[in-house]
């Protein structure tokens, strides 16, 4: 079924970098054999799943949405790939995302722009676009994305899906190309809470392989999500974050958001409003430790070990061949952030950037913690505006990063969040979304209120 719809619409919107139907339906009709059989079945077994060309899968090529490694075909898995192939999920393909995930709009693909499936001339989000796309046009009932400063979360606002970055450490990034190892995490895509709660359940949990996974167990979320369906928010208090809502935000999306603020209420939930100071700094820290990192991670695509080669004419030294391979195989995007990190890093000006950005993060990690000991959630609105027209910011790289004014301090923090589809936009009829944090490790929180609120 989701193949005959790939097939039908997937033409205009691109979701997909590559669609595996022989690879799924073998996996479906395995999913067939042991349902027949009697045999314990997970939730989610037979329930197909695309994954973000970010994560590695065996047998099928992961590109990250770059020349760079067209064609490459991991011969691991992702530890979350293997999980979902284990419950039994069948693989449709991956999916289309700006190139090493960096973008807001998934236009830096190298491999041609999503389309947002609610009007095929705007964004889908970004960078995790084409799975976004791939749930809201029906493709596919559940994807896998990765959330660095909002990959997730705004792809999820502007194409009416749900998208959750949980705490980082509590879904293992093993397999996951790294953009930024210290802000990265691999989350679901879905079109409900409960969807979402199943599928992070199952990703979730310790995992050797990766250092910075945490060792608690990732439950009772599936739990929460039936709690908060009953709509019952008596006891709960929400924090709305001064400093994300008012100016600068589009007032339909202003409009949608104080809608789901007035329902939180009405839920019986306690509503005040929060200051969070320091996450008006939040944009600049990330934008030197998300270079700082991803220069240094992408400085292994050298065209020695794998990707794309170059070789100029006459007699090339292996610099020459690196040069030639990271200028034909990297987009302007990642090139700029390359030259910005490699900036921030080098000798003696590490204090006045880097040092400082770290700071900053510090500052973020105690106004949630002193905004926590207020609230048990915060909320605001996910994403400034909703999507926006393809081409309108591709010259315009700061505008670009401004769609990820709300997401990012989590990142920087830590901490989970989630989106949630808020209704459409009064003005363009575009889908807008609401964003819920919790404190870290209490991502059970989110979907609690979450599910109240859809
Ligand atoms: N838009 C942000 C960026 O370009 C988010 C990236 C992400 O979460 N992968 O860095």
């Amino acid at each position: 079924l989701y193949l005959d719809r790939i097939a039908a619409v997937d033409g205009e919107v691109h979701a997909f970098l590559h669609i595996d139907a022989e690879g799924a339906l073998e996996q479906a009709a395995a999913s067939d054999a042991r349902r027949a059989n009697g045999d314990a079945l997970h939730a989610l077994d037979g329930v197909p799943i695309a994954v973000k060309d970010v994560l590695t899968t065996i047998g099928l090529p992961t590109t990250c949405g770059s020349k760079m490694l067209e064609g490459w075909v991991p011969p691991y898995d992702a530890t979350v790939v293997k999980k979902i192939k284990d419950a039994g999920l069948p693989i449709l393909g991956k999916t289309n995302m700006d190139e090493f995930a960096m973008g807001s709009s998934t236009e830096h693909s190298a491999y041609g722009p999503t389309k947002n499936p609610w009007k095929l001339d705007r964004i889908p989000g970004g960078s995790g676009g084409g799975s976004a796309a791939a749930v809201a046009a029906f493709e596919a009932p559940l994807a896998l994305g990765t959330d660095t400063g909002g990959s997730i979360r705004q792809p999820g606002a502007v194409t009416g899906t749900v998208g959750v970055k949980p705490t980082y450490g509590s879904v293992s990034r093993y397999g996951l190309v790294a953009l930024a190892n210290s802000l990265d995490q691999v989350g679901p895509v879905t079109r409900t809470v409960l969807d979402s709660a199943l599928l992070h359940e199952l990703i979730g949990g310790h995992d050797p392989l990766d250092s910075t996974s945490t060792t608690t167990p990732v439950t009772g979320l599936v739990d929460a999500a039936r709690a908060g369906a009953t709509g019952d928010l008596k006891g709960v208090k929400v924090g709305v974050i001064k400093e994300l809502a008012g100016e600068g935000w589009a007032p339909d999306v202003m409009a949608k958001f104080n809608e789901s603020v007035d329902l939180l209420t009405k839920l019986g939930a306690d509503v005040v409003e929060v200051s969070t100071p320091s996450f008006e700094h939040a944009m600049a820290a990330y934008y030197l430790i998300l270079p700082a990192e991803c220069s240094s991670n992408l400085a292994k695509f050298d065209a020695m070990r794998y990707g794309l080669r170059v070789t100029p004419d006459g007699d090339p030294s292996a610099e020459d061949v690196m040069k030639a391979s990271r200028d034909a195989g990297f987009g302007d995007e990642v090139k700029r952030r390359i030259i910005l990190g490699t900036y921030a890093l080098s000798s003696g000006y590490y204090d006045a950037y880097y040092g400082q950005a770290q700071k900053i993060r510090t500052l973020i990690i105690e106004d949630f913690k002193k905004a926590f000991e207020q609230v048990d959630v915060l909320v605001s609105p996910t994403s400034p505006s909703t999507a926006f027209k393809l081409g309108a910011k591709l010259d315009d790289p700061l505008a670009m990063y401004m769609q990820d004014l709300a997401t990012i301090p989590a990142n920087l923090a830590g901490t989970p969040g989630i989106s949630i589809p808020a209704g459409v936009s009064d003005q363009d009829g575009l889908p807008v979304g609401v964003q819920l944090l919790a404190p870290v490790l209490e991502d059970a929180r989110l979907y609690r209120v979450g599910a109240a609120l859809e």
